[in-house]
């Protein structure tokens, strides 16, 4: 309803060059193969790209030093001016017709990463946002992502996380600080405990910067809905 009202409201341009489209897509063709993609090689933990020549997988100077909870993050698009422009506009401005967009970018990473081509029963669960927050900003945009990735790939969609309380913006503080900080923010909702046990979970968020939400997302979703395995994958790698 919300997204189809935005649609009225909001002309079809592109997003970023301004393009008239008729199409109901919100990039056109060449701005979207535009933007630039993770590809490899990179980090096979946290999916930052690496630039030069390695064939083999390889782990980050970070991971190498940190055990994640999580299995593995991957992110559809790198850092990139075009890439930080659509997020900003989709987070920020509450431009949340992007979701079907920025969903489809994340699809990508289904096709292209061996190492999900072999699971068919994950289950999408979105990073939760503080209530306040998400009243500030009408709806959780990591929800809105995980709603249109669910609708495209047939994949379950559970609001199954829930955040207790809020935490500020902290990618300045060192990881240990960041990780106590967020010690108790997300609780399970109860009514999930069973469907979870033994699943594997795609965490949705939108940016991909420290790791440290989706690592405590994941110690949650493990430790209290006794998952088996937690993915973390977004439209942007920060
Ligand atoms: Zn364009
Ligand atoms: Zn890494």
């Amino acid at each position: 309803m919300w997204l189809r009202l935005l649609d009225f409201i909001y002309p079809a341009l592109c997003e970023i060059c301004e393009t008239e489209l008729q199409n109901g897509k919100s990039l056109c063709d060449s701005c979207r193969s535009d933007l630039p993609r993770v590809i490899p090689p990179f980090c096979e933990r946290c999916g930052e790209p690496f630039e030069g020549a390695i064939s083999e997988t390889f782990q980050c100077p970070n991971c190498r030093e940190i055990d994640f909870t999580f299995e593995f993050a991957r992110a559809s698009l790198s850092s990139s001016e075009d890439g930080r422009f659509l997020i900003h506009r989709f987070k920020y401005l509450r431009r949340f017709y992007l979701a079907s967009e920025l969903a489809e970018l994340i699809r990508e990473i289904f096709e292209n990463d061996q190492r999900l081509g072999k699971i068919t029963d994950a289950i999408l669960i979105p990073v939760p946002l503080f209530w306040w927050r998400r009243q500030v900003r009408t709806a959780n945009q990591a929800l809105e992502l995980a709603r249109q990735l669910s609708k495209i790939s047939n994949l379950p969609m559970m609001d199954a996380l829930k955040r207790t309380r809020h935490t500020t913006t902290q990618t300045r503080l060192p990881r240990k600080i960041r990780l106590k900080n967020l010690r108790g923010a997300f609780t399970l909702r109860p009514k999930f405990n069973d469907e979870l046990k033994g699943k594997t979970v795609f965490l949705i968020d939108d940016v991909f910067t420290t790791g440290s939400t989706a690592e405590e997302c994941a110690r949650i979703l493990k430790k209290d809905g006794a998952v088996s395995q937690v993915i973390v994958l977004t439209a942007l790698r920060g």
